[in-house]
């Protein structure tokens, strides 16, 4: 490749790039375009109660539908945003794609929770909270119809970023979720100081439980700490029968994965919500909206 660039510093450059690395920088120059050509999307996956099996609420998860490539999952290209500085635009999009559906649903009586994953770069940034308080006001959605989802391991690389936005978005009276929790190595103590509402079981733990007792013991350990300190426990990653059974045994309180339902387009996940109304909803009822 070095032959048929014309720029020495950018020849010997390509020169050492791997194929992975040209692919990144091709899907870099992609990714810039992307979201002006409407590109992004968010699909969403359900959080099944575990009393009842009712819908809690959905967590968004981002898309992009790639002209060549089709339908990319997240893993694919979030780090590449995340190391080339673009995280924040497709962050700020999702922001409002989420509160532009949420807005839509109560349109048509559709009231639900939807949860969003946060980067490290986001919270980082000064005018989160506010970005996120406009967002809301703009498209009539209370502030604690949205959660905000931040990966354990995110939020204790940073701590000192993550207490500050923690603080600032439950002020706007936004709820707050740790999400994969039990790969980050954190202290209880420093759980305790955070603002969560919501704690999220990795999934490899939850892949586990049925084989491994050791799986079982840590999951249900992590169940009753989080009971106790106030907050309300979702399994992700739940693939089968015997799973679920464990962890309902072990009181999780909600339940998400393959085997209850898979993320979904916004019109697949309304048919899908028919005659299964969304539960825990009361405080963010229309006559609160004002809309
Ligand atoms: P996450 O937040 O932990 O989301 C759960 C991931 O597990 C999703 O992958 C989901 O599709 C997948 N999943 C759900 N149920 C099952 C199951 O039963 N089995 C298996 N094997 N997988 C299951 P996805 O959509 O590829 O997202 C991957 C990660 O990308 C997310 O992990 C989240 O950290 C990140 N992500 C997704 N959307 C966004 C976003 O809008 N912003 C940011 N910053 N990160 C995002
Ligand atoms: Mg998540
Ligand atoms: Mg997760
Ligand atoms: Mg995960």
């Amino acid at each position: 490749t070095a032959k048929r660039a014309g720029g020495s510093t950018y020849a010997l450059y390509e020169t050492h790039m791997d194929e992975g690395a040209q692919e990144q920088l091709h899907l870099l120059n992609d990714l810039r375009l992307a979201i002006d050509q409407g590109q992004l999307q968010l699909h969403y996956q359900p959080k099944i109660d575990g009393q009842h099996g009712q819908i809690r609420g959905v967590e968004a998860l981002l898309r992009w539908n790639h002209p060549e490539r089709g339908l990319l999952n997240p893993g694919l290209f979030i780090p590449i945003a995340e190391r080339f500085g673009l995280i924040n635009s497709l962050g700020n999009w999702v922001i409002d794609e989420a509160c532009r559906q949420m807005h839509a649903w109560a349109e048509i009586g559709l009231h639900m929770r939807v949860a969003i994953n946060l980067s490290v770069h986001q919270l980082r940034e000064e005018d989160l909270a506010r970005r996120i308080e406009a967002a809301l006001a703009r498209n009539f959605v209370e502030p604690s119809q949205l959660l905000c989802e931040i990966t354990e391991s995110v939020a204790m690389e940073d701590i000192k970023s993550t207490q500050r936005a923690f603080e600032q978005l439950a002020r706007i009276g936004v709820f707050l979720s740790i999400d994969d929790f039990g790969t980050g190595y954190s202290s209880l103590s420093y759980l305790r100081q955070l603002p969560a509402r919501q704690l999220k079981i990795d999934r490899s733990f939850v892949c586990d439980v049925e084989g491994s007792a050791d799986a079982r013991a840590i999951v249900s350990a992590v169940i009753q700490l989080a009971h106790e300190l106030g907050l309300r426990v979702v399994a992700e990653g739940v693939e089968t029968q015997g799973q679920r059974d464990i962890l309902l045994a072990l009181h999780c309180d909600e339940l998400q994965g393959y085997f209850l339902a898979r993320p979904m387009a916004a019109a697949t996940l309304e048919a899908w919500t028919e005659g299964r109304k969304p539960v825990g909803t009361a405080d963010f009822s229309p006559s609160v909206l004002g809309g």
